[in-house]
């Protein structure tokens, strides 16, 4: 695939935010999503959401946030990809740094999920990211180069996986990293993917996540290698999310 023909990809993950009421945010999501032919548009919601969005928005991809890597089982609390799936879920964030943190879970836990769901027929985003002393010491590019080749499924291929960069110390801060900084570590993690998988590394999207929202969207979709969002907080309402589809229609 040729630089840049990677289409652009707007991702919403509504974190533990959202009950019924909050549909009505969907359909001038989906409006907009629709319009905007260059741009794939998807929202990750809380599972108890899913069924209901995916019947209220047919033409939007609804996801996940998390899966459990077992297809069924002793997991008290768990939902499997396949029941996710079943429910009308088309894809599922992996490896968040909320659940890393939250949960603990380790890069070997996410390769699993991301396999789970790949099984499933569910597209996956995988997450990385740094902390703040992390990339403070100078290891932001090492460190979030080792997540990917620990936790991305050997036979991962665009049409199935995303990578989303989301520097820890920016998630829901308000804060975001320089340009030159965002491009330095889309080029290392498209680099890291070359020596991973090849030339599908080419056609793989890595987007971009943290305090992303309608003021600074067009900036950081226009970096080299940034080929799209994961965005939280801006994507609860239709007013901010339309925003950065917009942008990355502008983009594209
Ligand atoms: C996220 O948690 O994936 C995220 C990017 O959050 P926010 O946009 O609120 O920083």
């Amino acid at each position: 695939m040729a630089m840049g023909a990677r289409r652009k990809f707007v991702a919403g993950n509504w974190k533990m935010h959202g009950m019924a009421g909050s549909l009505s945010e969907l359909q001038p999501i989906a409006a907009a999503a629709d319009a905007s032919k260059s741009v794939d548009v998807a929202l990750c919601l809380p599972s108890t959401l899913i069924a209901r969005a995916a019947d209220a928005a047919p033409t939007l991809p609804i996801g996940a946030q998390d899966c459990h890597q077992a297809e069924h089982g002793a997991h008290t609390g768990c939902v499997s990809a396949a029941m996710l799936a079943e429910v009308g879920a088309r894809l599922t964030i992996v490896g968040h740094s909320e659940r890393r943190q939250d949960q603990q879970e380790s890069n070997a836990d996410i390769k699993a999920k991301a396999e789970a769901a790949h099984a499933a027929g569910l597209s996956v985003i995988l997450c990385c990211g740094e902390t703040e002393a992390q990339r403070d010491a100078g290891q932001a590019i090492a460190r979030v180069t080792a997540q990917i080749a620990e936790s991305m499924p050997d036979d991962a291929s665009a049409d199935w996986l995303t990578i989303a960069y989301e520097p820890i110390w920016a998630i829901g801060t308000g804060r975001v990293p320089q340009t030159s900084d965002v491009a330095e570590m889309h080029g290392a993690i498209r680099m890291k993917l070359r020596d991973l998988i090849g030339e599908e590394a080419d056609a793989m999207r890595i987007l971009y996540g943290g305090s992303m929202n309608g003021g600074n969207a067009a900036e950081l979709l226009a970096v080299s290698d940034v080929d799209g969002g994961l965005v939280g907080g801006a994507s609860l309402s239709a007013d901010k999310f339309v925003p950065i589809i917009e942008a990355a229609a502008g983009a594209s």
